[in-house]
């Protein structure tokens, strides 16, 4: 039988963002709170990324969090299998089991004016909560692009975030769509067994060398026995992306000297100039991802892997075609095309207090108050939400003062008593926006001359940060009430609910 569950705190989600808005939650002192997960385990990206070579681009003691330090990472770089074992072990020894609520698509959110909490319809019953924290992830659903002829292939589709590893590679000849950070981790991993990879690249990245090595046991016992030390080596990976993110911030002239190292990595491994040509990429290092790969290049000069400087545009039968012309015969496709990340699908599945769903009110693009909170969505926050996303350094961090964000809009809400709800002002959410796009204008990521996932339809940059992550930090550290709504519920006799400017809350 479907059931009911009313909540003071649904969390959607169970990644980095939820499982640790879970613990946030319940060092809060929260403990009436469920995570809605639809997989049936917990670890978001590293649960459904499990392609072959899946790794981290941030070294492990960096892209973990702060509060679960972990003294026994492996490797420098974590691989998937670790990462994911990592998560779940969070959920057990922090308690979060008993919240899970696992195959629990959320499939709808409806703001209720009258009893000020979100009505929830999901894949196993129904749930309302009085705020919900989205963490649904900027990268948890799989993007493949409309190719004509592609229902007709008769091979074997699938994309790198769905791996089928059914399917067996060996001795296949094999269409790889993409060259992003998970197709470059691909590429090495399958060319040695395949019959023939074919690459498809529409715009080469700027790859550098990764220096990943195993993590010796005298470290692991160093930091077993004096955790300060794990401390210390996080704090200095951070440190050093805190100084990196200023050239790609501020002054991205200055980034030429990096090209010419990612160059040199680039003509180690490939002899051949025609190729070289091919694999150069003609914008500012970083406007897209800087990819760390040693074995990247190494697998394409192989004799059994084409690189076609062009998209997929069309499939004829078991034929593949690009955009230049050129073809070839495949067995299987697959795509390493990236995710919905400025079109979030869980947007559509968001209805707010006028009955518009997020997506309607983004649909000239995303944005929220210090990656939050949106206008007419009261007491619905989001972690990783918009301009929240780093060029090179460790999501965790950021994800982490988010939940600061979160921790104290609770505490504001348990301060104002009674049932409130808090609504981002939209003067405040234009304000925070106008400040964070006019910071974008000189980086990189928007002067470098490159389209990337980083911008949406119409060219804008919805889902970078333009800053340090301390500055991200500091702007989360509270919530402003003066950029809020309060909205208090209708007396028994009113009507509905009733904003209440901030300042009169406070009189
Ligand atoms: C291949 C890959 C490599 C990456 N490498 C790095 C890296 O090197 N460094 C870095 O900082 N970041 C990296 N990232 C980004 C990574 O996604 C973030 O660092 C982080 O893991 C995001 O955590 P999250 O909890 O926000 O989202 P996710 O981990 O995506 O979790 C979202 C969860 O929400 C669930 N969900 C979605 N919709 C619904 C719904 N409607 N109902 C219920 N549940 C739902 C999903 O099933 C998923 O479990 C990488 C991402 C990918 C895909």
């Amino acid at each position: 039988m479907a059931q009911h569950e009313q909540v003071r705190v649904a969390v959607i989600g169970s990644g980095f963002g939820g499982l640790g808005a879970a613990v946030r939650l319940r060092r809060e002192g929260i403990t009436d709170f469920v995570v809605l997960e639809r997989a049936g385990s917990v670890g978001g990206t590293w649960r459904d990324n499990s392609y072959p070579g899946c790794a981290c681009d941030v070294p492990s003691h960096l892209y973990s969090f702060s509060f679960a330090p972990n003294p026994d990472w492996p490797r420098t770089f974590s691989g998937q299998e670790h990462i994911r074992a990592y998560l779940e072990h969070v959920a057990d020894v922090f308690g979060l089991r008993p919240h899970l609520r696992l195959d629990a698509e959320v499939k709808r959110m409806t703001w209720d004016a009258e009893a000020l909490r979100w009505d929830i319809e999901t894949a196993a019953g129904s749930f309302s909560a009085d705020v919900v924290v989205s963490a649904t992830g900027p990268l948890s659903d799989p993007k493949i692009p409309e190719i004509p002829g592609l229902d007709s292939f008769p091979g074997k589709v699938f994309h790198s975030a769905r791996w089928d590893h059914d399917y067996d590679l060996r001795g296949k000849r094999v269409a790889m769509v993409g060259t992003g950070a998970s197709a470059i981790q691909i590429v090495p991993a399958v060319q040695p067994e395949v019959a023939h990879l074919t690459l498809f690249q529409r715009t080469p990245p700027w790859v550098m060398p990764r220096v990943d090595r195993a993590i010796s046991a005298a470290e692991r016992r160093l930091h077993r026995a004096l955790p300060f030390t794990t401390q210390a080596r996080r704090g200095l990976l951070w440190g050093i992306r805190e100084l990196q993110v200023q050239a790609f911030t501020k002054r991205p002239d200055e980034l030429g000297l990096v090209e010419s190292l990612a160059k040199r990595n680039m003509g180690r491994a490939i002899k051949d100039p025609a190729l070289r040509a091919r694999l150069t990429p003609d914008y500012r290092i970083g406007c897209k991802r800087i990819l760390l790969s040693s074995t990247y290049y190494p697998a394409l000069a192989q004799r059994n892997v084409d690189v076609v400087a062009s998209g997929l545009s069309e499939v004829r039968g078991s034929t593949v075609v690009a955009a230049d012309g050129s073809s070839a015969e495949v067995d299987a496709i697959i795509f390493g095309t990236g995710f919905h990340v400025t079109d979030m699908p869980i947007a559509e599945r968001v209805v707010g207090a006028d009955g518009r769903t997020l997506a309607e009110a983004w649909k000239g693009g995303m944005e929220a108050l210090r990656g939050a909170s949106a206008a007419g969505f009261p007491n619905w926050m989001t972690i990783i939400g918009p301009n929240t996303g780093l060029g090179n350094s460790s999501m965790i961090l950021m994800i982490e003062s988010q939940l600061n964000y979160m921790a104290d809009y609770l505490r504001q809400l348990r301060v104002l008593g009674g049932r409130a709800a808090l609504d981002a002002r939209p003067g405040a959410v234009a304000a925070w926006n106008h400040k964070v796009q006019e910071r974008m204008k000189r980086t990189v990521w928007n002067t470098g001359g490159c389209t990337s996932w980083y911008l949406d339809a119409s060219g804008r940059n919805t889902t970078i940060w333009p800053g340090t992550t301390t500055e991200f930090r500091r702007a989360t550290q509270r919530v402003d009430l003066a950029e809020y709504d309060v909205i208090r519920a209708p007396l028994p006799s009113g009507t509905a609910g009733e904003k209440t400017a901030d300042a009169e809350v406070g009189a």
